[in-house]
């Protein structure tokens, strides 16, 4: 059977399969700890749950307009306002399903094949099998410095002629970090300058820690939402742990949204009102929500780092925002027990049931993505088992669930 090449070339999401793998071992009764899954614990927000069910219970849930209700697009405008200080008109939002439709979309309708689009590494999974599967070409900058944040030289000798696009996630996943104002606003000036458009995914922005502010791209030009290059892709699953609702949304010039907007006709047609209906009140809602949640996951990333310094040979950049973190597990990636970030990865779901996502994921080999979005003790009972099973100088027995193990590989 002859299949197309370039979806046959798409690899599942890691982070997709990590969460079933880790599923079905819950299922048979594993007391697997889920340190690879990025989604909150947090309950929906009460004002999304009786939004979403009045729509509900209206009995009137048809199509609705492909860009996005009218009523949940005014919410955008306001959070709009309110977090970028910029007026956007209902012409320049399109909601899609999820953030991840939102980027695809949005690369889709920018480049032509052989187009390129630059991807700042570490970066998050999908970026690069997206641009590939539109038959554009993922431009990879890698930090040379060994930090989680590209120099801004080695962005700038990477732009050429077929360079169409930047992506830029501040706060980033998977590293936690908020990139420097200066990096961002270079960024911003190369791009308003070479006409290039500057994909901003910005759905980690509100989860900031210590008093950190992640500024938005527009602070860095006088330009309006119509006229500038900057593209700001948003969605209600991070900062209101809303993940299942599947809402995100665009910011842009017009004629980008109404071309968007064709293309969503065609594949979609539009987000469930429903949905749209519980993104609205989130958003419209009381929003100490997302003060509780940064709290809560700005503690559980104390406790993560706390837990970490005990871990021989293993380093770890606090992370600033988001809920990861990217320590270095070089140490344990050249021995008998891994050779890899991948091999490691798999060797602590086997022996000590704890999911973690490799590092080359990201691309970044030699490191491990860890989630703190779960509970304290998820973190603390995680990192336990991972020392158990890697570090010499950690007790050799544990108990996991109610086997006692003894460590006899090191
Ligand atoms: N961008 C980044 C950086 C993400 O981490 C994720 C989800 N893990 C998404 C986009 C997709 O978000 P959504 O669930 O709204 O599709």
């Amino acid at each position: 059977m002859s299949l197309s090449l370039v979806a046959s070339s798409i690899p599942a999401s890691p982070t997709i399969l990590l969460n079933e793998e880790a599923r079905l071992l819950r299922e048979k009764g594993e007391p697997v700890i889920h340190l690879g899954i990025g989604e909150p614990k947090n309950k929906t927000p009460i004002t999304a749950i009786l939004s979403s069910a009045a729509k509900l219970s209206s009995g009137d849930v048809k199509y609705v307009p492909t860009d996005g209700t009218p009523s949940l697009k005014k919410a955008i405008i306001r959070y709009t306002e309110e977090n970028y200080n910029r007026l956007a008109a209902p012409q320049n939002i399109i909601v899609s399903d999820g953030a991840k439709q939102s980027l695809f979309n949005i690369l889709f309708t920018l480049c032509n094949p052989q187009d390129e689009v630059i991807v700042l590494a570490p970066y998050w999974v999908s970026y690069p099998e997206m641009i590939k599967m539109i038959g554009a070409v993922p431009v990879i900058i890698t930090p040379e410095d060994g930090s989680f944040v590209a120099c801004f030289d080695e962005i700038e000798r990477a732009v050429g002629s077929y360079t169409k696009a930047i992506i830029v996630n501040s706060p980033n996943n998977p590293s936690g970090m908020i990139y420097p104002e200066d990096l961002i606003s270079k960024i911003v000036d190369m791009c308003e300058c070479k006409g290039i458009y500057l994909i901003c995914d910005d759905i980690y922005q509100k989860l900031v820690f210590d008093g950190k502010v992640a500024a938005p791209s527009y602070k860095y030009t006088q330009k309006d939402v119509e006229s500038s290059r900057i593209i700001v892709v948003n969605g209600v699953a991070k900062i209101y742990g809303m993940t299942g609702f599947r809402v995100g949304w665009v910011v842009a010039p017009k004629k980008l949204v109404e071309i968007m907007t064709n293309v969503q006709s065609q594949t979609t047609t539009c987000v469930s009102p429903v949905m749209q209906a519980a993104a609205e009140g989130a958003l419209s809602g009381m929003q100490s929500i997302v003060e509780s949640l940064r709290l809560t996951i700005q503690n559980n990333r104390d406790v993560l780092m706390q837990e970490l310094r005990s871990f021989t040979d293993v380093f770890c950049v606090k992370p600033q925002a988001t809920f990861y973190a990217l320590p270095d597990f070089k140490t344990y990636c050249r021995n008998s027990v891994a050779r890899n970030s991948v091999e490691l990865s798999s060797f602590l779901l086997k022996k000590a049931l704890v999911v973690t996502v490799p590092g080359k994921e990201f691309g970044m080999e030699g490191y491990l993505r860890l989630s703190y979005a779960g509970t304290v003790k998820e973190i603390t009972e995680g990192i336990e088992r991972m020392k158990w099973a890697l570090d010499p100088n950690a007790p050799s027995e544990i108990y996991i669930g109610d086997r006692k193990l003894v460590r006899d590989w090191l």
